[in-house]
């Protein structure tokens, strides 16, 4: 019988350029991929027009190109998918497991349980919206069983949608798709078989798979890796301002990188080829070395 290839994928949103953190998810996926002769997709995940940055993509793409960081296939956008994520929510709300909503986000916040960083929806709309609204979000219901999934790197992982998110929203009531959603139908799309990503989405990975079981997805492998905090202990991300990376000296850069990830890599690899340093990158690849625990880790500033 025939092995199915390996297929990862990088899946970055362009609300601005390529920054550390995100880098560590490119580079981990693509080692991932390649050091088991398999493909990597890149997609971009332009889903949210409000928060995406005009030019961020193109200038994504040209940095990993700059790096070497060469993907297999076509680039998939998620703004053009729209005709997919309409057809899954069809199959869904066939299924009954979608309901419109129509609490605004004040009305969810004072009366759901949990913390405010974590809200749990407590159904409200679940029987019926409250009148005088017309805009509304769907939500997906959630019910009591465990999803539970092995993580590379984590290990056994478990969460009880119903408690720890509620049901959940799949379409917003600006119309736009939610992540939840499209990621679980591109991941598809794209036959993705290992998910390598930043553990800041490990609590998502759960929603995830109770939408591929709804859909009759396969779920794939997942990995994730520890995510790269500034000084503050917060997460990179564009919204603190993480300076996007310097792709024109890319050995530091990538050397940076695999130290972060637990690689090891030879300091005499800053003096030679890019390509010198991925096939050793490729043919060293372990992800026992990447260090789980704990899962932030501090960076100094480049
Ligand atoms: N687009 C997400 C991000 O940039 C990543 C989604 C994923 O890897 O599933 O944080």
């Amino acid at each position: 019988t025939e092995v199915s290839p390996h297929r990862g994928r990088f899946a970055p949103s362009p609300t601005g350029e390529l920054h550390f953190g995100s880098l560590v998810a490119a580079v981990g996926s693509f080692l991932d991929a390649k050091s088991r002769h398999g493909e990597w997709l890149v997609r971009i995940e332009d889903l949210d027009p409000p928060r995406v940055m005009a030019g961020a993509a193109d200038a994504i793409l040209r940095t990993l190109e700059a790096l070497d960081l060469h993907w297999d296939g076509a680039v998939m956008y998620q703004s053009r998918r729209g005709d997919a994520y309409r057809e899954a929510l069809d199959q869904l709300q066939c299924q009954d497991a979608l309901y419109p909503c129509n609490c605004s986000r004040r009305e969810i916040a004072d009366s759901a349980l949990g913390s405010s960083s974590s809200l749990v929806y407590p159904g409200y709309c679940r029987n019926g919206m409250r009148p005088g609204r017309t805009r509304h979000a769907l939500r997906v219901r959630t019910d009591d069983v465990l999803i539970q999934f092995h993580d590379r790197l984590l290990g056994h992982r478990s969460q009880r949608l119903a408690a720890e998110t509620g049901d959940f929203v799949l379409r917003r009531a600006d119309g736009f798709y939610a992540y939840q959603l499209a990621v679980v139908v591109d991941d598809a799309e794209q036959g993705i078989s290992d998910i390598v990503r930043g553990a800041d989405i490990l609590d998502s990975t759960p929603r995830q798979i109770y939408l591929q079981k709804l859909l009759g997805l396969t779920t794939p492998s997942y990995l994730h890796l520890p995510v790269a905090v500034n000084v503050q202990g917060e997460k990179l991300s564009k919204q603190n301002l993480a300076s996007a990376v310097e792709a024109d000296v890319p050995l530091p850069l990538l050397f940076k990188v695999l130290e972060f990830l637990g690689q090891d890599p030879p300091r005499e690899m800053l003096q030679g080829e890019l390509t010198s340093f991925w096939s050793w990158a490729i043919a060293h690849w372990s992800v026992e070395k990447i260090p789980a625990l704990p899962t932030m880790m501090q960076i100094n500033r480049q």
